[in-house]
């Protein structure tokens, strides 16, 4: 019998667990059920795909730099997927602007509703507010001081200082580059071997994946607020998902013109890695297995998806940056205010900036955009607005950042010619025809 292919396996899995959870809501105990011996095998799902981003980017990074072998290879690939990173998350930017301008989303709220969400999530957005208060205290140097750890160990403790541990390992791979060859060659060997073991673990953990994603659906289903808040804020939503789309769009062309590849091939390739990212809320949880379709079934030479993917997953996050500057405009709309177009093109910096600084994991976006209000002198308080429906984007937001990633690793891998065809080499080989 023809098996499924993975990404449908997950697909089921995803609308099975939105179904059960629904169910769950309309029974008696049905959500403590859920919560108690649905939702934990969700979390042991995420927990162990996140047990290996920080193993795969140190593994991957210093076998992706120290197979270079030499340091103007390194600075002419590293500068071009900087290049294009940055360019992806500026048009990102502006999509956004443009369409929350065009929809004014904002004003759809009256001031009634403004006034009890404020009352209603103020407090729960303090935790984002002073989060984001302790990146505020900091000098304009700041984020280049953070990106050194003082103690590589205790940087590799949380997914948080991914940049950290980035750091270390391209600056470990360039100097294992430098050394004579044989005297590095075990160090590499062992890396090479660590990576390879690496992804063998992702591809068993996706054999788990339909039924993680089915926990996390039903606990955040049975856990997810209440649905009128969600229609006083579907044109916000609506603003954010078709900025989204339009960037799926716009990926897709571009890898057509770019690499003659079609939207099929690069859609069926990257799926797996979507869905993912659209249950986990984490670009982080994702990366082994964006790391394995882009290499495997995208036809990117580990050569360059070793390289490019760890980094774009901690500073490349498009449906990040889209999201901050729909949401920022969206809560001066909401508020009456009027923001001039020299403060728009401010956003277009910091939700740029933004987006570079924020986690891959849930939530992170939001913390941030804390920052970019700031700076546009926009009320904190307007947090509270967004809030109730921010999992909901996060989960959609997620989708972008790993595609993003995805498509500059193929424009790269193309122009230094290493995209080929896939090369399927593991279990899903037998499952996935
Ligand atoms: N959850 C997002 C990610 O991991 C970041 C965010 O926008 O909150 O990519």
């Amino acid at each position: 019998m023809k098996k499924l292919a993975l990404h449908w396996k997950i697909l089921i899995g995803m609308v099975l667990g939105i179904i059960v959870g629904l169910l769950a809501t309309y029974i008696d105990g049905g959500k403590g059920m859920i919560q108690d011996w649905v939702k934990p095998f969700g979390k042991i799902f995420i927990n162990v795909l996140k047990m290996i981003a920080i193993p795969l980017i140190l593994a991957a990074l210093i076998k992706g730099v120290s197979d270079l072998k030499d340091i103007s290879k390194l600075s002419r690939m590293g500068g071009r997927t900087i290049v294009i990173y940055v360019m992806t998350t500026i048009i990102a930017v502006t999509i956004g602007l443009v369409l929350v301008n065009i929809i004014k989303p904002g004003e759809s709220i009256t001031e009634t509703t403004r006034t009890e969400m404020v009352e209603n999530y103020g407090g729960k957005t303090k935790k984002y507010k002073e989060e984001a208060k302790n990146q505020d205290n900091k000098g304009p140097l700041q984020a280049l001081e953070d990106l050194v750890p003082s103690n590589i160990f205790s940087a590799a403790t949380s997914n948080r200082n991914m940049l950290q541990v980035l750091f270390f390992a391209v600056f470990f791979g360039i100097s294992l580059i430098l050394i004579p060859e044989e005297k590095g060659e075990t160090v590499k060997k062992f890396f090479d071997g660590l990576n390879e073991v690496i992804l063998k673990m992702v591809d068993l953990i996706m054999l788990a994946a339909p039924y993680g994603v089915f926990a996390l659906l039903a606990a955040l289903v049975v856990e997810s607020p209440s649905v009128d808040l969600f229609k006083a804020l579907a044109w916000y939503a609506l603003t954010v998902v078709l900025g989204l789309a339009l960037m799926i769009v716009l990926y897709n062309v571009v890898i057509y013109v770019y690499t003659k590849k079609s939207p099929r091939f690069f859609m069926n390739g990257i799926s797996p890695a979507q869905l993912l990212a659209f249950s986990t809320s984490s670009s982080a949880a994702t990366l082994p297995v964006t790391m394995e379709r882009v290499t495997e079934h995208l036809g990117v030479d580990e050569e360059v998806s070793s390289f490019v993917l760890p980094i774009g997953a901690t500073i490349n996050m498009d449906g990040t940056s889209l999201y901050q500057a729909v949401a920022a405009v969206f809560i001066a709309q909401a508020f009456g205010m009027e923001l001039a177009l020299d403060v728009q093109l401010g956003i277009i910096a910091t939700a740029t900036l933004a987006s570079i600084g924020s986690a891959a994991v849930p939530g992170a976006g939001m913390v941030m955009l804390v920052g970019v209000l700031g700076y546009a002198g926009i009320p904190e308080a307007g947090l509270a607005l967004i809030f109730a429906i921010d999992r909901p984007l996060d989960m959609c937001r997620t989708i972008i950042n790993v595609t993003g990633d995805a498509t500059v690793s193929m424009m790269v891998a193309k122009s230094v010619g290493k995209l080929g065809e896939p090369h399927v080499k593991n279990w899903d080989d037998n499952y996935n025809k």
